[in-house]
C-alpha cells in the first residue's frame, strides 16, 4: 500500500494450512470491503497436489471453527467427520497393554488444592486402585463408544465434555476453500517457478508462475509444505533436526473401508518399529504406519499395515518421508511459514493442524502495521518455537518409556533426551508433581496420563492426600468412579448422535 500499510498478503499453498490461513485471515481482516481492508490472493498447484493426511485434531480446533463461525453439525457433516475424545495408546509400554491419553480432566473434579491423580497414587500404593483411566471420564466414555457434546446439569462431567475431530483433510480444505473465496479470496492456479527477492533488502517482491503471471505482495505466506519453497529453499531460514529423539522418518497411509462401531477415538498402535494409527471417519477409516527406516523396509512396513486393517484397503499405501524437526525462523523478513513448511512432528498427539491454528492467532496478534518491526518477528518466533519444544518432549516422552523388547524399542528407551524432559520425568518420579508453563499446549492431565500410562510412576503422592484416612480415601475415589461411570452410561451411542446431530449441512 502507498502509506507503507501491509495490504495485500500472498499464500503460497493450498493445503490444509494454505486454506486456515485464507479462511481465518479474510474473516478477522479481509471484510467488510473497505480501504483499509486486506487483499488475500493463494497460490497453489493441482498438478503438485497436498500431503492429504492430517485427519485427527485436538479440541482447539472448535476455537478456530468458532472463529470462522462455522456450524458445528454442518462442519461434520461436510467433512464426513466423527468426533475424538481421546488416543488410545496400544502396546505402547509393552504388547497386550493399553492405556487412553483423553482430553479433559482427570478425576472428573476438582478437589481444591491437590490434583485428584494424588489419591489415586496413594490408593495405588496399596494395591488397591483400579487403572487411572477408570477415573478419566473422556477415556470410560471413548471405551463405550459413548458421545455427548455437553447438557446442562452443573456439576456433572457431561457438563463440560472436551473433545476434538477426525476429518477428510482433503473436504475440510475444499470447505474453507468455499468459505475463503465467498469472502474474497483470489485463488490462483499454477506453479511457482521463481520467488523474486528485492535487491535491497531481500524482502520477498513476487513470486513468478510457470506460466508467466508474477504476483506480488507484501507479506508472503509459506504454506507450500516439506519443501518450504519461500522459507528455506529461497531465504534459507534453516532447520532444526530433531531424528535423533524422535527417529521415524517414513510413513505409509491408506484408508479402509469403515466397521462397527464408530469409535469416538483415534487408536496408536505400537509395531515393531514404529506404530499404526486409526481415525475412524463416517465413510472410511484412516489408516497409516510411522516408522524408522532404519529399523524396518519399506515394504515390511507396508506388509504390517495391510495385515492389521480392520476393513477392507480401498487403496495402494501411499509413501511419505520427512524429517522431524521445526524451521530455525519462523517468520524471517516478509515470510512466515505455517504448516508442514515451519517444521513436522509425527502425527502421534495430533499436533501439526493445531500448530498451523496456532501460527495464525500468533501472526494475527502480531500483524505487522507499517513495515515489519524486528521486535515483533522475534516475540512471534520465540513463541512458536517454545510451544514446538514443548510438543517435542510431550512426543519423545511416548517412546522413551517402554517396556517393549524390539530393537528399535530398546534404542528409545536408551537414547539421551533433552534436559527439559529429563527434569520434568524425575520431578513427577519423585512426588507426582508436574511442572509447566502456563504457555503450554498439553495440559497437567495429559502429562499426567502419558507419564502413567508409559509406567512412570512417582514414588509417593501429595503429603495432604494423607488428610483423609484410608477409609475416606477410597470412599472418595469409589464416589468419583461412580459418578463418571454412570454419566459415560447415560450418553448416547457416537453413530447414533453424528446421525442425529451432523445429518445434513
Ligand atoms: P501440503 O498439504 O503439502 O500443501 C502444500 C501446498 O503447497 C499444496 O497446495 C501444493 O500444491 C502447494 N505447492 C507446493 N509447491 C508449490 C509450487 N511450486 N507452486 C504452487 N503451489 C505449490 N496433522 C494433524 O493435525 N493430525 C494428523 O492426524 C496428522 N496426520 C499426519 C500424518 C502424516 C503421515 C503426515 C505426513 C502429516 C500428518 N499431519 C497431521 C500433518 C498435516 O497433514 C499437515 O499439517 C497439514 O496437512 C498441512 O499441510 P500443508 O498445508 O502445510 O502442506
Amino acid at each position: 500500500m502507498e502509506d507503507g500499510r501491509i495490504g495485500k498478503v500472498v499464500i503460497v499453498g493450498g493445503g490444509t494450512a494454505g486454506w486456515m490461513a485464507a479462511a481465518v485471515l479474510a474473516r478477522l481482516m479481509g471484510a467488510p470491503a473497505g480501504e483499509r481492508r486486506l487483499d488475500i490472493c493463494l497460490v497453489e498447484s493441482e498438478q503438485i497436489g497436498t500431503v492429504g493426511v492430517g485427519e485427527a485434531t485436538i479440541p482447539q480446533i472448535r476455537l478456530f471453527n468458532r472463529t470462522l463461525g462455522l456450524d458445528e453439525n454442518a462442519f461434520v457433516h461436510r467433512t464426513r467427520g466423527t468426533f475424538k475424545l481421546g488416543i488410545e495408546f496400544d502396546g505402547w509400554l509393552r504388547p497386550g497393554h493399553r492405556y487412553m491419553h483423553a482430553f479433559g480432566a482427570v478425576g472428573g473434579r476438582d478437589l481444591g488444592a491437590v490434583p485428584f491423580h494424588h489419591y489415586w497414587l496413594r490408593e495405588r500404593l496399596t494395591g488397591r486402585a483400579p487403572a487411572l483411566d477408570e477415573y478419566v471420564f473422556n477415556a470410560v466414555a471413548a471405551w463405550r463408544n459413548r458421545f455427548l457434546r455437553g447438557s446442562e446439569l452443573k456439576d456433572s462431567p457431561l457438563s463440560n465434555v472436551a473433545y476434538a475431530f477426525h476429518f477428510d483433510a482433503s473436504l475440510y480444505a475444499r470447505y474453507l476453500r468455499e468459505y475463503a473465496e465467498a469472502r474474497g479470496v483470489r485463488r490462483i492456479e499454477g506453479k511457482v517457478a521463481d520467488v523474486r527477492l528485492r535487491g535491497d533488502d531481500g524482502f520477498i517482491e513476487s513470486v513468478a508462475l510457470e506460466d508467466g503471471q508474477v504476483v506480488g505482495g507484501e507479506l508472503f505466506l509459506d504454506c507450500s509444505g516439506f519443501r518450504g519453497l519461500l522459507i528455506e529453499q529461497t531465504l534459507r531460514a534453516g532447520y532444526e533436526d530433531w531424528s535423533h529423539w524422535l527417529p521415524c522418518d517414513r510413513a505409509l497411509a491408506v484408508p479402509c473401508a469403515p466397521v462397527e462401531p464408530l469409535t469416538p477415538y483415534t487408536r496408536s498402535t505400537a509395531r515393531a518399529a514404529g506404530w499404526q494409527w486409526r481415525i475412524p471417519l463416517q465413510h472410511r477409516t484412516g489408516n497409516g504406519m510411522v516408522y524408522s527406516s532404519a529399523h524396518v523396509s519399506d515394504d515390511e512396513a507396508a506388509a504390517t499395515l495391510l495385515a492389521n486393517l480392520d476393513g477392507e484397503a480401498l487403496d495402494d499405501p501411499r509413501p511419505l518421508r520427512f524429517t522431524t524437526g521445526m524451521r530455525r525462523r519462523f517468520w524471517h523478513r516478509n515470510c512466515v511459514a505455517v504448516g508442514l513448511a515451519s517444521g513436522f512432528m509425527e502425527p502421534l498427539e495430533s499436533t501439526s493442524i493445531h500448530f498451523i491454528q496456532q501460527s495464525l492467532s500468533k501472526l494475527v496478534s502480531f500483524f505487522p502495521d507499517r513495515g515489519f518491526d524486528a521486535v515483533d518477528i522475534a516475540e512471534y518466533n520465540r513463541q512458536v518455537q517454545f510451544e514446538y519444544v514443548r510438543a517435542r518432549d510431550f512426543l519423545i516422552l511416548h517412546y522413551l518409556a517402554n517396556e517393549r523388547p524390539e530393537p528399535f524399542w530398546q534404542a528409545c528407551r536408551t537414547m539421551p533426551v533433552p534436559d527439559t524432559l529429563a527434569d520434568r520425568i524425575a520431578l513427577f518420579r519423585s512426588h507426582g508433581r508436574v511442572h509447566r508453563e502456563h504457555e503450554e499446549l498439553f495440559t497437567e492431565a495429559s502429562w499426567v496420563q502419558v507419564l502413567v500410562g508409559q509406567g512412570v510412576l512417582p514414588r509417593s503422592y501429595h503429603p495432604m492426600v494423607d488428610l483423609l484416612d484410608d477409609a475416606e480415601c477410597a470412599a472418595m475415589l469409589a464416589g468419583v468412579h461412580k459418578v463418571l461411570h454412570s454419566c459415560a452410561e447415560a450418553m448416547p451411542d457416537h453413530a447414533a448422535f453424528i446421525a442425529r446431530y451432523c445429518a445434513s449441512a
